[in-house]
């Protein structure tokens, strides 16, 4: 049976998307066989449930209706969603609500870094919405979250047990100087999803500019050569395969290290269309070809996202690069 896991923990009493209720509605794709979630519970579910609401965290597990949410937080794996959950901007995938944000809340910092702790995460994903309403694009509020989180080590436990940070951001248009306020917070991986192709900008990420997000990544590696980046492509929205091969020459010119592709799922059927469910052969076949063109770690299957199996893959990059410099 097909299932969508957002049913498991639905928030009640909010109008998700007001900005996409105007578009047209696009007809219902019947998801293949692949495509169908098997949930899986067990009380670990209930204490990641349990632990994001006492701390009064959004994550993106639940904003983005992901299908993977009942494996994930089945082993205590959330990614957070700082800065709120209202976005300055209209990505047609995206089922993040649009509007004018909240200001920043200067407890949250210390309520992720207690939670990680509480979830006894090895590796946790920080994401955020966008915030273009905010002079350094909430570069330095990132850079509080991942001070707090090993400072809840530091005082807690040891610095050794605190978990790698990766960081999933905004694009940082327009705003100077904030990518070198982030990264001097030292987190192990820096990832930027450019999301789809070029030719599908204008209609999947308006606000957005597709050499800006590759720049974004190019400088990220520039400014630490240490740090792991990391980029993301949704499948199925009407890209052709010549043009996702030069998308992986593009990430691989700007020294990208892991690249995930997973398939695009509508949210609502006022988001985007779905173009093309692509088989899981498909995705085999585009690592394969990913990897010859010299990532060190490629995810892509039907169900990849950014953060899904993010522990597991970081610990695979880091022997990747290892064997890398060994060889070299
Ligand atoms: S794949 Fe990522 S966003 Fe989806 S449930 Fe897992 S941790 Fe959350």
């Amino acid at each position: 049976m097909t299932s969508s896991s957002n049913t498991l923990f639905k928030k009640s009493g909010r109008v998700r998307h007001p900005e996409k209720a105007h578009r047209s509605q696009s007809e219902k794709s019947k998801r293949p066989k692949w495509l169908r979630v098997k949930l899986t519970n067990n009380s670990n579910l209930e204490t990641t449930r349990q632990i994001v609401r006492e701390h009064e965290l959004h994550t993106v597990c639940e904003e983005a209706v992901c299908p993977n949410l009942s494996e994930c937080w089945s082993k205590r794996h959330a990614t957070f969603l700082i800065m709120g959950d209202i976005c300055t901007r209209a990505c047609s995938f995206c089922n993040v609500s649009t509007g004018r944000p909240l200001p920043l809340n200067h407890t949250e910092p210390e309520r992720i870094a207690h939670a990680v702790y509480k979830l006894s995460l090895r590796h946790t994903v920080i994401t955020s919405v966008d915030r273009d309403d905010l002079d350094d694009g909430g570069a330095q509020h990132f850079a509080k979250v991942i001070q707090a989180i090993r400072n809840q080590y530091h005082q807690v436990d040891s610095q050794q047990n605190a978990p790698t940070i990766e960081v999933l951001t905004p694009d940082f248009l327009r705003k100077d100087a904030a990518l070198e306020t982030l990264l001097a917070a030292e987190p192990e991986v820096f990832n930027h999803n450019l999301e789809t192709v070029p030719g599908l900008y204008p209609s999947i990420r308006p606000g957005a500019r597709y050499f800006h997000s590759l720049r974004l990544l190019q400088r990220a590696k520039e400014i630490n050569p240490r740090v792991f980046t990391k980029s993301g492509l949704m499948l199925g929205l009407g890209e052709t395969r010549v043009e996702l091969l030069q998308v992986m020459d593009d990430l691989r010119s700007a020294g990208v290290d892991f690249l995930t592709m997973g398939q695009y799922l509508q949210p609502t059927l006022h988001h985007a269309p779905i173009k093309r469910f692509v088989p899981p052969e498909e995705f085999d076949s585009l690592k394969q070809v990913a990897l010859a063109k010299g990532f060190l770690q490629v995810a892509s299957s039907p169900f990849t996202r950014s953060s899904y199996h993010a522990d597991e893959d970081f610990e695979k990059l880091r022997v990747a690069r290892s064997a890398q410099s060994r060889a070299n």
